[in-house]
């Protein structure tokens, strides 16, 4: 991207930027852009600005005159109306979502309220804000919005999925997904929104909450405690740094056709017990323990519903807007565990919280 066509738009509004890639996201975008950031998030269980405010002590002024936060919940239709005024965006990234698909098990209500009714009301916000623009800004602006790939179900041993796949969501949380990408896809139809979606494989890398599983498989085996395998551990997920969707969200926001969806994978297909023993291998080199960390590992009951594989065929977005990721998984993951070992401070105030 050269300089003016980052200028163009140049007011961002982000949601769900005190989370895991909101976080990384905002944190490029202020190193590499000149844009003005408007990071929305009501600030959930799994927030947390500290990688934020890390990156804004090491800018400089003008990068911290150019980041606003909104404390706002998008379930709250007059606030999120709010913040498209005070934000007043060219483009907007919406990540704000409930995430993780065990709470949506338990207590599927709230995802329902932040990934439905949240997306629906910034949509809204969107169009009354799009309608009110001037040609010229009218013109460039858009909203991104980001989602998974866990819309389109599970596969078996075979295939991939791809833009052209069915949705087939199997829990609370991809079907509150699934529900959301329709509704930008509708408000593109029906009011001429301008939209992209993107349809994300399972990310990891520094700073995710500590529920997740490489990192609770990390913090598990630190403290000593179990590292919980769901049923057999042969379940497959697609693993992509979270830094190369970043680089994926950046291209497709000022890139993407409009009306399109890109499926982005990392093309690193693992095992959920083959990861676990990756990690345990790497902790084992760095911290030599009497015994391996793979000693932890226990068999727990499975994920009711749970999807055993996900593999994305990435071509559209590879050949397109010649996207790839910049990472393997082995230095990935190695450097995301690197980061856990010298953050421990970080992960005991989550914990604490
Ligand atoms: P996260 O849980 O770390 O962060 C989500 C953030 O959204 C939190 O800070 C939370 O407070 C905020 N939020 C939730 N509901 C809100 C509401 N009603 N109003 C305002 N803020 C709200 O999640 P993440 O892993 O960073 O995921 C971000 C987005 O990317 C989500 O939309 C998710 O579905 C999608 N995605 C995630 C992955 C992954 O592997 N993590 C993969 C593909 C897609």
């Amino acid at each position: 991207m050269n300089s003016i066509e980052l200028y163009k738009n140049k007011r961002v509004l982000v949601t769900g930027g005190a989370g895991f890639i909101g976080g990384t996201l905002i944190r490029k975008l202020l190193k590499s852009t000149n844009w003005n950031i408007f990071n929305l998030d009501k600030l959930g269980y799994a927030s947390d600005l500290d990688g934020i405010n890390q990156e804004l002590s090491n800018l400089d002024q003008c990068a911290n005159e150019r980041y606003e936060f909104l404390k706002i919940d998008l379930v709250n239709s007059e606030m999120t109306n709010y913040a498209m005024k005070v934000a007043d965006p060219d483009l907007i990234i919406h990540l704000a979502a409930e995430s993780h698909v065990d709470r949506s098990i338990v207590s599927p209500s709230s995802f329902l309220e932040s990934n439905v009714m949240g997306t629906f009301n910034l949509l809204q916000a969107a169009r009354e804000h799009f309608d009110r623009l001037q040609d010229e800004r009218k013109k460039n602006f858009r909203l991104h919005h980001v989602s998974t790939d866990e819309v389109y179900g599970s596969l078996g041993k075979n295939g991939y999925f791809s833009e052209a796949s069915c949705y087939g969501p199997r829990s609370p949380y991809s079907a509150s997904k699934a529900a959301s990408d329709h509704l930008v896809n509708a408000w593109h139809s029906t009011y001429g929104l301008p939209v992209v979606i993107t349809n994300c494989s399972n990310n990891f890398g520094p700073w995710q909450f500590l529920e997740k599983l490489i990192p609770m498989v990390i913090t598990n085996a630190l403290g000593g405690k179990d590292i919980p395998l769901y049923g057999d551990g042969t379940n497959v997920r697609d693993w992509l740094f979270v830094e190369d969707h970043v680089d994926a969200l950046m291209l497709v926001a000022t890139k993407g056709r409009l009306g399109s969806s890109y499926c982005i994978g990392g093309g690193a297909e693992k095992k959920n017990i083959e990861v676990m023993n990756i990690i345990c291998s790497i902790l084992d080199l760095r911290l030599k323990p009497n015994k391996s960390y793979k000693n932890l590992i226990r068999n727990v009951n499975d994920r009711p519903g749970h999807d055993y594989r996900y593999a994305i065929d990435s071509s559209l977005i590879f050949n397109e807007l010649g996207w790839r990721p910049n990472h393997n998984f082995q230095e990935a993951i190695e450097k995301t565990v690197d980061w856990y070992l010298n953050n421990l401070e970080w992960c005991k105030k989550i914990i604490q919280k």
